[in-house]
């Protein structure tokens, strides 16, 4: 068995069942996905949208390609002919753009909000008061070619174990409080994306679904 094999069977007997394994494989070659895909994953996370339309091209087509960077407006049309799920909307203007070119090309794009949660300067993510009067603006209620299906977070890069576990909670009690409020009767919104390589396991104890967890599988990113 390949380590890459190995390393996936070891993180998902360790995962509940009801959280998904997002396996992260930007900077990682071709081979290396294949590796992974040989051994029955099928969800794979990029960040870059030119490295992701070349894999994109090379790799069997009933991979599910998550994106799960920093969205550019101006690259949200390469992506959308064949993304299952984007994690990291950060603007209502970011959504009107995907929703715009998603009707172009006539099809509905899963999108996560990507909540500021962590105690750093990062640049990304609505703020908990920002998302939630962006949803209270029910503008987004238009936009009929993307469909809101929870929220994504990413703790601090911190080793104090309380803190992250404080910041995922954080992004999970205001899950449950937009929930409440905006999407109590859709099933639907249901997503919780948290948790690294480093603190998945934390992140599981926050309700997290989906975990996105690169070097744990792949080992180091080759820049
Ligand atoms: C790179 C990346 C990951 C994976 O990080 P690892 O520490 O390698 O598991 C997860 N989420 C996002 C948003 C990333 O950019």
């Amino acid at each position: 068995m390949s380590t890459i094999a190995e390393n996936i069977r070891l993180i998902r007997k360790g995962l509940s069942k009801e959280v998904e394994l997002v396996a992260v494989s930007k900077y990682h070659p071709i081979e290396s996905i294949k590796l992974a895909y040989a051994c029955g994953q099928r969800v794979f996370g990029e960040s870059h949208v030119q490295e992701l339309t070349q894999k994109y091209k090379l790799l069997p087509k009933d991979i599910e390609w998550h994106f799960i960077g920093h969205l550019q407006t101006n690259k949200v049309k390469l992506i959308i002919p064949f993304i299952s799920l984007i994690h990291a909307v950060d603007s209502f203007k970011l959504l009107c753009e995907i929703n715009k070119q998603a009707q172009k090309q006539q099809r509905c794009i899963a999108c996560l909000l990507q909540l500021h949660v962590a105690n750093e300067e990062s640049k990304f993510g609505f703020s908990l008061s920002a998302c939630e009067q962006m949803l209270a603006n029910s503008e987004w209620k238009n936009l009929t070619s993307i469909k809101l299906k929870g929220v994504m977070c990413m703790a601090s890069n911190v080793d104090d174990e309380a803190q992250i576990n404080g910041e995922f909670k954080d992004a999970y009690d205001f899950f449950l409080h937009i929930k409440e409020l905006f999407f109590s009767d859709d099933d639907e919104f249901c997503l919780r994306s948290w948790g690294m390589s480093h603190d998945y396991k934390i992140a599981m104890r926050q309700g997290s679904t989906l975990v996105r967890i690169g070097s744990d599988i792949f080992g180091d990113r080759q820049y």
